[in-house]
């Protein structure tokens, strides 16, 4: 059995809200504790893949004693899903060796852009992250035994990718899906997608959206991540259909390979 690790679960400012005083951001209810969305994949043979890395990640690698990274998956470039890369300092120095990061073509690039100074030979020392820039089209590749399928999805206007890993897909800030990336997860056992909010939203699937999505693919169980303070977690549980959860941080799956 493989296991996936929840670690963060929430929209791009966390939950709570700096400033709100709304019931879900005071809740004492953990589960209404959200970071930035992220996950860690280990599969049954050992391999360690971390799906995205956001502001959070420092917290969340110390939480679930993160210290190796075979490969690092991301979804796309915006900031709540790539804000933690610095910290990767401190899993090259244990691994002592570049992570390997996978993503869009247009991902990579921006990771160039943003992170120049990783890139630039002017800073040397031992403050600069060494990752390995891994462009991906839509072909499947392999980390270490593990092969992986990227999942084109619509995120607005921009086509970002979710990545499927034998029989469990993860996919993150999508607003629409492509019939070819649906026919992939047909009938699939474990799928992850991001339902933000009750209200409809321009780049994100509201929880009826992610819904409809849900029965149209039919997995066996699926779980719900990037929520705002929208969702208390014991109210809205309440509500999903039986096989359809909200994910929470720190929720543990073990998945049938
Ligand atoms: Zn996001
Ligand atoms: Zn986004």
């Amino acid at each position: 059995m493989s296991r996936f690790i929840f670690l963060g679960t929430g929209t791009s400012n966390g939950v709570p809200v700096i400033g709100c005083q709304c019931e879900v951001c005071t809740s004492s209810d953990p589960r209404d504790k959200r970071l930035r969305c992220s996950g860690y994949y280990e599969s049954n043979t050992g391999t360690k893949i971390l799906i995205d890395i956001g502001p959070d990640f420092r917290q969340q690698a110390l939480t679930h004693n993160i210290t190796r990274i075979d490969g690092l998956l991301i979804t796309h470039s915006h900031y709540d899903h790539i804000g933690g890369l610095d910290e990767v300092r401190q899993i090259n120095f244990i691994m002592k060796k570049p992570i390997d990061v996978y993503g869009s073509q247009e991902s990579m690039r921006d990771i160039q852009n943003r992170f120049s100074y990783i890139f630039s030979p002017t800073q040397i020392g031992g403050g600069i992250p060494q990752i390995s820039l891994h462009p991906l089209d839509e072909k499947p590749f392999t980390i270490n035994d593990v092969s992986i399928i990227p999942l084109p999805v619509w995120h607005g206007k921009l086509l970002i990718f979710g990545y499927k890993i034998g029989n469990f897909a993860y996919i993150t800030d999508a607003s629409g899906i492509p019939e070819e990336t649906k026919s992939k997860l047909m009938n699939i056992d474990t799928l992850v997608i991001n339902a933000l909010r009750y209200r409809p939203h321009p780049t994100h699937f509201n929880i009826e959206q992610a819904l409809a999505f849900v029965s149209e693919v039919r997995p066996q169980k699926t779980y719900f991540i990037h929520m705002t303070d929208d969702i208390l977690h014991s109210r809205t549980s309440r509500e999903l259909p039986k096989n359809v959860f909200l994910a929470y941080d720190g929720l543990t799956l073990m998945i049938n390979d």
